[in-house]
């Protein structure tokens, strides 16, 4: 187990974007919250500081709390491959995939139970009686009967789910369920995530947020984007144009210096090329393969738009609590092999480096950013944080009518929706339609940046955690 630090960060900024009224309301409940928790503290338990959706709605949460002078800290806790096996196998039931197929007994939860006590030994040296414990997803929801027995004040976060029953997700629930018997408060992105066995009056829905003036959120201008794309490997234009600046974490400028390391045929595209881009985990419900396979019925139509395809994803081993990552890329690898070469030539797999998560972050704010078109093909999604981060810039996002991005994107308003996700031509028809139209792109990302602006800044999850604390103490 280890703590991130998280610096604090002033709420000011978002003045100019909701207004000084708004701040000014946040920073009052804030100071009520405080009074409310006293001398205790908000601890987040989670189980990877980079790389996925839970490590960056965290941090884009917690910078500002501490600003508003809220006690509130992060551990993630660690365990053996075997125990993020399972972990991933539950995971993938929660989103009612068998994933791997391996069982869900008494033997995996022993092992689960094991290393989440040891985890919990460790937590136990930094918590006090009547601390708030927030325990992110599957992976750490056996620690608290742990925490309640100490007399924290518990509540567990879902940021995954499947609407309705299913197999799977039944397995999945089966398996967890024992650990959120009498947990005082879950939280689930959307009321259909809810399992039918969970009291109704002990959950919550809450969407996740994204922070507007992180690493990879922040204001790019045209020649960082593409100075920093150009050092990465991933697209190619005229040297020496501007330096690959990004602002970092600690305000500080700093360059991208690493580039990816990218599987393709030729080199990288030119600038002018229109890009269509998904970002994502190596992850089989991100359906990297059906994206090939949409991307190549959309080049089979003929009518060249002269597009090409970039799948983004993180470089092995980035991800702690994701061990499916090398072997999905390696199958992802083999579908691209088996397209014609002319298909080939155009889809780039990139990998981005993950030893300098803010160098990480640039360049995926670069890429969403250069994109023409950001894709999520997700199968199953409980909230597309990579949606939210297209439509933040505005870009003209198609994705999948699954999970969250449901409630996310109003289709054919704030980007388009692929109402059947296994259905190649669907995923063509509605590229070809965004390549096509620029007036479209535009339309549809005005519209996407001022929902993420109502609804998915920081400053919404600021205010609904804290309503969410005041009842927990109250
Ligand atoms: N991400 C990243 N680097 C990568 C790939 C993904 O920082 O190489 C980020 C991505 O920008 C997004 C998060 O990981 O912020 C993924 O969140 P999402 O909700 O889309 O999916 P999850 O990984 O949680 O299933």
């Amino acid at each position: 187990m280890f703590q991130v630090e998280v610096s604090a960060r002033a709420l000011s900024p978002f003045v100019e974007l909701v207004g000084a009224a708004r701040v000014e309301a946040i920073a009052r409940e804030a100071e009520a919250t405080r009074a409310m928790l006293g001398s205790h503290t908000v601890w987040n338990v989670n189980s990877t500081a980079a790389g996925g959706g839970v490590a960056e709605v965290l941090r884009s949460l917690l910078r500002y709390a501490r600003g508003l002078g809220a006690e509130v800290r992060w551990l993630v806790i660690e365990g053996p491959p075997e125990f993020f096996a399972i972990t991933k196998r539950l995971h993938n039931a929660l989103h009612d995939n068998a994933g791997d197929g391996s069982p869900l007994g008494p033997e995996q939860a022993a092992l689960y139970e094991r290393v989440l006590a040891e985890n919990c030994a460790q937590i136990e040296r930094l918590i006090r009686p009547g601390d708030a414990v927030i325990c992110h997803d599957p992976q750490t929801a056996g620690l608290i009967p742990h925490l309640r027995q100490l007399g924290e004040r518990v509540v567990w976060r879902c940021h995954i789910g499947h609407e309705g029953p299913g197999v799977e997700a039944d397995v999945g629930w089966r398996f967890l369920r024992k650990y959120l018997e009498g947990v005082p408060v879950a939280v689930f992105s959307r009321p259909a995530y809810v399992p039918s066995w969970f009291p109704r009056a002990h959950a919550v829905t809450l969407p996740p947020n994204i922070d507007p003036f992180s690493v990879k959120n922040e204001w790019m201008s045209e020649l960082s984007v593409r100075a920093v794309l150009t050092t990465a490997g991933l697209v190619e234009s005229a040297p020496g144009v501007c330096c690959p600046v990004y602002v970092g974490e600690d305000g500080a400028p700093h360059q991208v210096v690493s580039r990816a390391n990218v599987i393709r045929m030729g080199g990288p595209p030119i600038w002018s090329v229109p890009l269509v881009v998904q970002v994502s985990r190596w992850d089989r419900m991100k359906d990297h393969i059906g994206l090939l396979a949409g991307f190549t019925k959309l080049l089979e139509q003929g009518d060249d738009l002269g597009a090409e395809l970039i799948l983004a994803g993180p470089a092995q081993g980035g991800v702690a609590d994701d061990p499916e990552g090398p072997e999905v890329l390696r199958e992802v690898e083999h579908a691209w092999q088996a397209l014609s070469e002319q298909v080939r030539r155009r889809v780039h797999l990139a990998e981005l480096p993950m030893v300098d998560r803010d160098e990480n972050a640039a360049m995926v704010n670069a890429l969403q950013r250069h994109a023409t078109v950001v894709v999520q093909k997700s199968l199953r999604e409980g909230f597309g944080l990579t949606v939210t981060e297209a439509m933040w810039k505005k870009r003209a996002v198609v994705a999948s009518a699954v999970g969250g991005i449901q409630d996310q994107i109003d289709d054919g308003i704030e980007g388009l929706l692929v109402r059947d996700p296994s259905d190649a031509s669907e995923t063509a028809r509605a590229l070809r339609r965004v390549l096509e139209s620029p007036e479209l792109r535009v339309r549809m990302g005005d519209a996407a940046y001022k929902r993420v602006c109502s609804e998915y800044l920081s400053v919404s999850s600021l205010e609904r955690w804290g309503w969410l604390i005041q009842l927990l103490y109250s």
